[in-house]
């Protein structure tokens, strides 16, 4: 089983090995070949098992400033005042495309056939993608139209 932010569901498919140093990059990696079609996902809010040997985690949170928040108790806080959510939002906008429910075990197969169904513009993923430093070189969202 994998636990995934929904919009990490994404960057996992995009991945790029420039993006991280090299710890952080093979850690990933070792995601990406272990998960096959029939993998359980679940989407989660916080740090993820993408996060968990990034160079920029920090305790249970996230240390860069546009990140996942400084703590988990910090990112739940802060879903009383959507205004400051950008990565919540982020977040319910890939749960809305992936019509999936936060917490509920999902095939990974399940997953990204229902992304690809409902995701094909860029456009679509102008809150999620448009302010991100790795989108032109993401497979992922440079495979969009
Ligand atoms: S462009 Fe950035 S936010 Fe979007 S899927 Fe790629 S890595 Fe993730």
């Amino acid at each position: 089983m994998i636990h995934l932010r929904p919009k990490h569901v994404l960057c996992l498919v995009g991945f790029n090995r420039e993006w991280y140093d090299e710890k952080s990059s093979s850690f990933i990696e070792s995601i990406r070949t272990t998960i096959d079609q029939q993998t359980i996902v679940k989407l989660i809010v916080g740090p993820d098992d993408f996060c968990r040997h990034c160079v920029h985690r920090s305790g249970d949170g996230c240390g860069r400033k546009v990140g996942i928040g400084k703590t988990l108790k910090d990112r739940f806080a802060k879903a009383k005042h959507p205004k400051s959510q950008s990565d919540l939002d982020q977040d319910n906008t890939v749960l809305t495309y992936l019509g999936a429910e936060p917490l509920t075990p999902y095939r990974f197969a399940y997953i990204i056939q229902t992304l690809y169904r409902s995701v094909q513009n860029k456009s679509q993923l102008e809150s999620v993608c448009g302010q991100c430093q790795f989108r032109d070189t993401c497979t992922f969202y440079t495979a969009l139209h």
